[in-house]
């Protein structure tokens, strides 16, 4: 395994061997009585992981942006008002989205490493009508951790629909979708999900349902309009064979593997250990005279580490460093900052000896670029954390 490398950055991750076996099962008919099992299985487990009993859900060969696309091209038509809370990049995705099927489209943005306050955001409502509010549960360009629940309550009380993009969370951060009334929860398969990058996952409320049925003009969207989509989900989930477009069937077996793994580690154990190591790995980060993007602990990810370089080394040279003790990382996605800060993702199945090998990369190139510290500090504050 001399070749092997670690792949440590915000998606895709680290699989599991047993997820990635299942990719190279025969692949089967899309209406085999064995895949029609599997199908319904995910359908019923992503209800489980994303708390929502309640909710309908979505399976699509796609990525992340297929599931944003999806929530939007269903729910906004031409000449509405949408509110997206900005906190990076994606936000600016949701924006993009939004013009592109003709709605009016408001977009709250947070100084870079800070959330956008629930008064600001209050205010705005108050000011409009708004048919959704969106916002970014983990904006992968900041590491920055947006608090839903009160964000779904403002837009409740507003007569809002909300939706949250949770590429980046679902799985590894807190969700509870029925409980807090998020109208629209998504990701994409790469993330903290656990499967290889093409499918994209959504759970819509029965809110958000209605919405839908109950819209003046068409969906503006072939593949994403639910019209399709819906009756296959509904015949999945009841052990029917149904047809619209060909489902990824290799990838939704692996997701059937991935999901009954998070399953029996259970949701809330899960996004503990996401948190665990997320801390630990952020305070021996800390520990080394780095700084996070993110402005307060409160609202940091546990999914992803977006990191200052220090000022006076190159960025570039530093992750190639990096790279060569066997540890990949990324660099920066937020235009405003894209040379001054790398990313670290922590999410899936991710593990102490992950993060001690990270570690110890990152140390290993800050050193050969010049930085000085004192060597195997982050690795001493890591096993203290964890000790504690
Ligand atoms: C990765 C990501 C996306 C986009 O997903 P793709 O699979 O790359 O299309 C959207 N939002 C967030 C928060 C992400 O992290």
């Amino acid at each position: 395994m001399k070749s092997r490398k670690l792949l440590m950055i915000p998606g895709p991750i680290e699989f599991e061997p047993s997820v990635l076996r299942a990719m190279g099962e025969a692949t089967t008919s899309h209406v085999a009585p064995n895949f029609i099992e599997t199908f319904g299985n995910c359908l019923d487990l992503i209800q489980n992981v994303w708390q929502s009993p309640n909710g309908q859900p979505f399976l699509i060969a796609g990525s992340g942006t297929l599931a944003m696309d999806m929530a939007i091209s269903n729910l906004i038509e031409k000449g509405e008002n949408a509110l997206v809370i900005s906190t990076g990049y994606f936000g600016e995705r949701f924006k993009d989205i939004l013009t592109t099927y003709g709605a009016n489209v408001t977009v709250l943005t947070a100084a870079i490493g800070d959330v956008v306050s629930l008064n600001d955001i209050e205010t705005e409502l108050k000011n409009k009508d708004y048919k959704l509010v969106t916002m970014t549960h983990v904006d992968t360009s900041t590491g920055v951790l947006v608090d839903p629940k009160p964000v779904a309550a403002l837009a409740k009380k507003y007569n809002a629909l909300s939706i949250l993009d949770g590429v980046c969370s679902v799985a590894g951060e807190e969700i509870q979708q029925d409980n807090w009334g998020i109208d629209i929860v998504f990701t994409g398969s790469q993330k903290a999900i656990g499967v290889p990058p093409g499918l994209a996952l959504l759970v819509a409320s029965p809110k958000a349902m209605e919405t839908w049925k109950n819209r003046k003009t068409p969906v503006q969207s072939y593949y994403s309009d639910w019209k399709n989509w819906l009756p296959i989900m509904k015949a999945y989930q009841n052990r029917k064979p149904s047809y619209f477009g060909t489902p990824a069937v290799n990838l939704i077996r692996a997701l059937e593997v991935s999901l009954e793994l998070i399953n029996k580690q259970g949701i809330t154990n899960r996004t503990n250990v996401h948190k665990k190591y997320a801390k630990a790995f952020q305070k021996a980060i800390v520990a080394i005279g780095l700084e996070l993007v993110p402005n307060s602990t409160e609202i940091t990810a546990n999914t992803l580490s977006a990191i200052y370089y220090p000022r006076e080394i190159d960025g570039n040279e530093f992750r190639k460093q990096v790279g060569e003790l066997g540890v990949i990382i990324a660099g920066g996605l937020h235009a405003e900052i894209k040379a001054t800060y790398f990313r670290v993702g922590h999410m899936g199945s991710i593990n102490a000896a992950d993060i001690t090998t990270t570690l110890s990369a990152i140390e290993y190139g800050l050193s050969k670029v010049g930085y000085t510290f004192k060597l195997g500090s982050s690795l001493a504050t890591f096993q203290k954390e964890l000790l504690a």
